[in-house]
């Protein structure tokens, strides 16, 4: 096979002109930047890019919570590598010297939970459930995790939170919080709401102006969950991606979206379509401008149509 160095030597002759060839195998040095928003007294933000993976973003696409602890900050989700979590640490004790005293995981999505190595002799709090699926699908998790990422996931190895978190009334480094032990995005989503502030961390039950995401979900669980987040009227939501929603819209731009999957995937079954060509239906205009459209759309076809065509086009025998 002809290699690049003797294809840039035939265009350097050609050219009559010296032509250094660029190292074909060279690394870029990747860093995430990592900038914690003051969006409450004692709470910060660090928002993640509202695309999906890819080697330009490094897998920083989550949002995390960071929250002021007696003995340190609370951290609510880690990130999607080693490297993340260690740019956590770092960026973390510019906001308080002591750092890190706590991690807490919304569910088992590896974009929420591979930064938790550089944490591990901490508490990581999570649902029971949480703890059980990170511990069954963190292998396949990371090598596909490295298949989108490369080298920003060198060194990554997945930890799985190692507390499970009571519901209802819960203290976190001398912190009070309600525990919402709720799912539907998963098998396991917890939220969890701050009582000094009333600030509702959502995960991946929220989503803002970002497509949400849906391999694991079962979408009327997650809309009886969306149900329980409006009833508690948060004066702010942190949703898993997307900005700081200070009115709701989460919540309720999240309820829509999966309606209308629902109703699409439903209809489209009924009427004999197959995948392709759903996937080529054009989106409705307040869901194509999505952050991760329509990628996003596309995987929810192949995540959930298969089994919606199964139970509801008769059997050939
Ligand atoms: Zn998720």
């Amino acid at each position: 096979m002809p290699s690049r160095r003797a294809a840039l030597r035939l265009l350097a002759a050609t050219a009559g002109a010296v032509v250094l060839p660029a190292p074909v195998f060279a690394q870029a040095r990747h860093s995430y930047d990592l900038r914690p928003e003051p969006v409450l007294p004692g709470i910060w933000m660090i928002e993640g890019s509202t695309e999906y993976f890819s080697r330009e973003n490094g897998g920083a696409i989550v949002n995390c919570a960071v929250l002021q602890g007696q003995t340190g900050l609370i951290v609510v989700d880690t990130g999607s590598s080693r490297r993340y979590g260690e740019a956590l640490s770092a960026t973390l004790r510019k906001l308080d010297l002591r750092g890190v005293s706590a991690v807490v995981n919304t569910h088992h999505h590896p974009d929420h939970y591979f930064g938790n190595q550089v944490f591990a002799d901490r508490p990581i709090i999570a649902l029971g459930g949480t703890m059980e699926a990170a511990r069954s699908n963190g292998d396949a998790f990371s090598d596909n995790m490295y298949r989108l990422l490369g080298d920003w996931m060198r060194g990554t190895e997945p930890v799985p939170p190692n507390t499970v978190i009571a519901s209802d009334e819960v203290q976190i480094d001398g912190r009070r919080f309600t525990a919402l032990p709720l799912a539907g995005h998963t098998e396991a989503d917890l939220v969890l709401v701050d009582a000094e502030t009333g600030l509702m961390i959502a995960g991946d039950l929220a989503f803002l102006d970002r497509a949400p995401t849906t391999p694991h979900a079962d979408l009327a669980t997650w809309q009886a969950s969306l149900d329980t987040l409006q009833a508690v009227a948060a004066p702010a939501i942190l949703p898993g991606h997307g900005p700081l929603d200070r009115t709701g819209a989460s919540l309720r731009q999240t309820s829509a979206y999966l309606t209308w999957l629902s109703e699409t995937l439903t209809e489209a079954a009924r009427t004999g379509q197959d995948m392709v060509e759903i996937m080529a239906t054009p989106l409705p205009a307040e869901f194509a401008g999505m952050g991760a459209q329509p990628e996003e759309f596309h995987r929810s076809v192949s995540h959930l149509f298969p089994a919606l065509e199964r139970a509801i086009l008769p059997r050939a025998n």
